[in-house]
């Protein structure tokens, strides 16, 4: 009789645990949900800037030659006339 009343406060002891453990496991994985909704939004806004950035520097840079202004290229380098670094211009 006294077995049986051990047992089941076992049982009992273990259902508390079990739904402790279940509700900190909900709300736990609830504010991690809305943590990494907030890092994906951040993430997506950095990558966003970053794009932007880049396209404005894609854009935005030529590369001339100092001593060859008709020397244009996408690309930094030397200018092929004269072997001068290419300088980055801002048209
Ligand atoms: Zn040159």
């Amino acid at each position: 009789m006294k077995k049986r009343l051990v047992i089941i406060t076992i049982i009992l002891f273990i259902c508390l645990l079990i739904v402790v453990w279940l509700h900190g496991k909900y709300t736990g994985s609830e504010a991690a949900r809305s943590k990494t909704v907030k890092k994906i939004d951040h993430k997506i806004s950095t990558i966003e800037n970053s794009a932007a950035d880049e396209q404005k520097q894609t854009s935005a840079k030529n590369y001339v030659c100092p001593k060859h202004p008709s020397v244009i290229q996408s690309q930094h380098g030397k200018c092929p006339r004269c072997g001068e670094t290419l300088i980055p211009s801002e048209d």
